[in-house]
């Protein structure tokens, strides 16, 4: 309602709140804009001093029917007049067995059968750790450098994108190993080395782990993202999923497919992994499930969550009924307004106009890479020092003479000129995230 009426709120009352916000908010979250976002719409969003800018980052991937969608924020609010909670030990309730009813003919497998809906996608990590570990018996999980899984003690511990994350908080869970993901920036490789040579060598870092720190018996699970995304909006080869694939079923051990940012039509298939036709055994989904009210999932089989006994899994707001609700709508709309063939035309467009700046020579030594499926799309600028400023060993992606903290300035510019978007974590990578029914001329 406050946003609705936005303009009724005078700019002493906005100053006061700037005030509140200076003095009280936590300095631990780093701001990329100042101001009061007032209002969201479509593709664009609005501050209190009258700034209007178009949005490709949706929030990080989540508004990907643009804000405050009608469509869905008229499913919230009718739910939100008919029951907003019960919690799921008590009773399951319509919105959660809709949303049941809506995304089964979505999953990417058709063993994908068992769901279980929690609020963000940390928690959906965790869930997903947990279940892992108690089906199997077993420990140790494999993630990869590179990857993002949140800022709880479990998904950290699988996080390898930054250390910031996990800074003074260790121990994190004990027994998470990790792997290359097949990048060449990750591998200390040249930008055009072939994708068999990546995948190969990262598979035969993983036999090593497995022969030599992590025995296949205390292992329940690898954990992945299809497309990295914090680690700099990169593409597993199908080669590697399948590989990895081939590597859990030798040793009984679970895939985890994270699809937090990839998933939900990001990538111009409902999820990320379709394209390698590999099957997970849990998947991992959050952000555009909602289009912004707070939910996540884990799917799995039921073969697997059956054997789990009662209370294994749960939490007060899990599966809330609103946040149900709007994510049951939100695959109404992906059907009735064809969000994946605009994905398709739009992916086009943009790509189109991205690669067409390396054919500007005073720009095209410092494009190292123009990546990307779908609307998940990353430009890799070149660095001038590597990954740290004191890094010697890390020599791929350095030019001696390209500006510093390239990808942060391209992002103050665009910001500075009316479009929000963001970097990734690692390297020097603008990514763009625009939402999925983004307009032509947006
Ligand atoms: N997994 C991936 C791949 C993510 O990108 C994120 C968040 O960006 C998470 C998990 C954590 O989700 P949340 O921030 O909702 O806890």
């Amino acid at each position: 309602a406050r946003c609705m009426t936005a303009s009724a709120v005078s700019q002493s009352d906005y100053q006061h709140l700037r005030t509140l916000g200076a003095n009280h908010l936590n300095k631990g979250v780093g701001r990329i804009t100042d101001g009061i976002m007032v209002k969201g719409e479509g593709s664009y969003v609005k501050y209190d001093d009258g700034r209007k800018y178009l949005d490709f980052t949706c929030g990080i991937g989540v508004t990907n029917l643009g804000h405050a969608n009608k469509r869905v924020s008229r499913a919230a609010a009718e739910q939100c007049m008919k029951l907003v909670h019960s919690q799921c030990s008590i009773a399951m309730h319509e919105p959660y067995l809709r949303l049941i009813q809506n995304i089964l003919p979505v999953m990417p497998h058709k063993s994908l059968d068992s769901f279980f809906f929690w609020n963000s996608g940390s928690e959906a990590v965790e869930a997903s750790l947990k279940m892992a570990r108690t089906l199997t018996g077993r420990q140790n999980i494999i993630c990869m450098q590179g990857a993002y899984h949140g800022r709880t003690y479990g998904a950290m511990a699988v996080t390898k994108s930054k250390t910031i994350y996990s800074q003074n908080t260790h121990p994190l869970m004990p027994g998470a190993f990790s792997i290359p993901f097949p990048y060449w920036h990750n591998m200390n490789l040249p930008p055009d080395t072939p994708v068999s040579k990546l995948t190969e060598q990262c598979l035969y870092q993983l036999d090593l782990l497995l022969a030599q720190q992590t025995h296949p018996k205390d292992t329940a699970a690898i954990i992945v993202e299809p497309v990295l995304g914090e680690g700099g909006y990169v593409a597993a080869p199908k080669e590697f999923l399948e590989g990895l694939r081939r590597v859990c079923d030798q040793h009984g051990m679970l895939l985890i497919v994270d699809e937090v940012q990839s998933g939900y039509g990001r990538t111009g298939t409902m999820f990320a992994i379709e394209e390698s036709g590999v099957r997970p055994d849990m998947m991992i989904i959050a952000k555009g499930l909602g289009n912004g009210f707070p939910i996540s999932g884990v799917i799995s089989r039921r073969e697997l969550t059956d054997k789990l006994a009662p209370g294994t899994v749960g939490g007060t707001y899990a599966g809330n009924a609103v946040s149900c609700a709007a994510a049951a709508e939100v695959l109404e709309v992906f059907k009735e307004d064809k969000i994946l063939e605009n994905v398709a035309v739009r992916s086009k467009q943009l790509f189109k106009h991205l690669e067409s700046l390396q054919q500007d020579p005073t720009l095209a030594p410092y494009i190292l890479d123009i990546r990307g499926r779908g609307l998940m799309i990353g430009i890799e600028f070149a660095s001038r020092t590597g990954i740290a400023p004191t890094s010697t060993q890390h020599e791929v992606g350095i030019v001696a003479d390209a500006p510093e903290k390239m990808a942060s300035r391209v992002a103050k510019k665009c910001i500075e000129k009316g479009m929000l978007i963001l970097t990734t974590s690692v390297y020097e990578v603008v990514r763009f995230i625009p939402p999925l029914n983004v307009k032509e001329d947006d």
